[in-house]
């Protein structure tokens, strides 16, 4: 069977035909690090931590690059407003590297909490103004992009002349935007209001700039994915990621700076994950209806009754597919952790078991089963439909209603680990409440107070969330600091 891939640009499933047997060349655009991430964020990022896993397990070599946004993003997605990242700094009394440094931090300490694996390059805006500076050349050069007073903009118009389709993948009719937007709100240098920025000029006050052959400025938003995803995974590479609402103007911004500047479509497969809304209402930074991932966790929030841990959290979001909105409930949840402590008790059971002569189950088929719901553009609700169903199997054996094999026992232990651990990416604490393990506990607390003392913030927050990691929370009372196994 093959990999299916629903591909946005067609708005259909795909046979997944890599440009390089056996590889594949997967970027998303990744966090944008003036703020902590939001829980919407975190499921974006691991939706496609699963696809990314789940790749492997089909047994393909990844190159997986997921970039961070350190410049360039301005408050109105690129063209007139303010530098998230200046006025951020502003607020916090922090120089704006400051800013991006204690951000990046968080989002790696976040994901970390939920088991995320790392991508294989992270590359940073800042670090390739130089290619970006190239792209915009290249643009001028070849009638796609003007100048103006120090800016430049790429020119919708003359790519759609010279046989450009903007608007491929967000369908949108550009006559229709060319005539509904006559407005230039503010935006007077450009020639039509669909034109986007390459380059900006920077005023006076403006921190981050760089030198270029008009003047110092900055990159525009759009530029930066271009010049990274290209640089590493090739002009044309397979998949590109990101959350639904980067498909316009973001990604269509994207495809059009990579065909005009390179005369191919830059991406094989745009593969776009579905928005985690909060009490029915989009999760977002700028409304404010946002909760931050440890309040989640700790329970500490408004929203819901009490904390869940990482591991539930990752696998509610798993039980939706990655192209389904998910809405963040506090019944969902529950049902979530119900679930996810039942299968974690069969993994317990299944090291218990006691093969028989014969099985009285269909091992094999059901490995089928599973294995084709990934094939099916991941569909992790599926599998995890099929994972219950062999939850009961356990049970059943345990109970001596059904029996298995030696082979089909080992065989099923091995298929059922790798699902709940390479695949899904889930975990459970293995050890409980010891007394050796009260004796190292009081150890970490020490090392945590201390570092707390010494203004040491980083690495206090560091032990509590490799702790929460594993199941185990800290909170601080009146009289010390406890811990709860979650
Ligand atoms: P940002 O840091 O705002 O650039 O966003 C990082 C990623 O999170 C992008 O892929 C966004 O599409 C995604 N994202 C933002 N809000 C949500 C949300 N409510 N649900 C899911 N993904 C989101
Ligand atoms: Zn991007």
């Amino acid at each position: 069977m093959q990999l299916k891939i629903y591909n946005s640009l067609s708005g259909e499933k795909e046979i997944f035909k890599p440009i390089i047997e056996g590889h594949v060349g997967l970027y998303v655009c990744g966090p944008t690090v003036y703020s902590n991430v939001h829980m919407g964020n975190v499921r974006t990022f691991l939706s496609f931590d699963f696809v990314y896993r789940t790749l492997k397990y089909l047994g393909y070599s990844v190159r997986y690059v997921r970039n961070i946004t350190d410049a360039g993003h301005l408050t109105d997605d690129g063209n007139v407003g303010n530098d998230r990242f200046v006025k951020q700094s502003k607020l916090e009394k922090l120089e704006p590297m400051e800013i991006v440094q204690k951000y990046t931090v968080d989002f790696h300490s976040i994901l970390s909490l939920f088991n995320s694996l790392p991508p294989s390059i992270e590359p940073m805006a800042t670090g390739h103004i130089l290619e970006q500076l190239e792209i915009t050349k290249t643009l001028i050069e070849k009638g796609f992009a003007y100048e103006v007073n120090g800016s430049v903009y790429f020119d919708v118009y003359a790519y759609n002349e010279k046989g450009g389709n903007y608007g491929i993948l967000s369908r949108r009719n550009i006559e229709e935007l060319f005539s509904n937007t006559r407005d230039l709100d503010g935006q007077e240098e450009k020639k039509n209001p669909q034109d986007f920025a390459l380059w900006k000029r920077a005023s006076s006050e403006h921190i981050m700039k760089w030198p270029s052959p008009w003047g110092e400025g900055f990159p525009g938003w759009h530029l930066e994915c271009t010049a990274m995803s290209t640089k590493y995974l090739g002009l044309s590479f397979d998949i590109h990621g990101g959350g639904m609402d980067l498909k316009f103007p973001h990604h269509e911004c994207e495809i059009a700076q990579g065909k005009a500047c390179n005369g191919i479509n830059p991406v094989h497969y745009w593969m776009h994950a579905n928005m985690l809304t909060l009490n029915g209402q989009k999760m977002s930074k700028s409304t404010g209806n946002t909760i931050l991932p440890m309040a989640l966790i700790s329970g500490e929030n408004s929203f819901f009754g009490k904390g869940f841990s990482p591991m539930v959290v990752r696998f509610f979001f798993l039980q939706a597919h990655y192209r389904s909105v998910v809405d963040l409930s506090y019944d969902a949840l529950l049902a979530s952790e119900k679930g996810f402590l039942r299968l974690v008790d069969a993994l317990k059971t299944l090291e218990t078991l006691v093969p028989s002569d014969l099985s009285s189950l269909p091992i094999v088929s059901w490995v089928e089963k599973c294995d084709a719901a990934l094939l099916d553009d991941f569909n992790s609700p599926i599998l995890i439909s099929h994972i219950f169903e062999v939850v009961k199997w356990i049970f059943y054996i345990k109970g001596g209603e059904e029996t298995i094999s030696h082979r089909d026992l080992s065989f099923l232990t091995k298929k059922l680990n790798g699902y709940f651990y390479d695949v899904l990416g889930l975990d459970f604490p293995k050890s409980n409440n010891s007394e050796k393990l009260d004796d190292v506990l009081q150890i970490l607390i020490d090392l945590r107070n201390q570092a707390r003392k010494a203004k040491n913030f980083e690495l206090s927050d560091k032990i509590r969330n490799k702790l929460l990691k594993q199941g185990i929370e800290l909170k601080d009372g009146k009289n010390g600091t406890t811990y709860s196994l979650k």
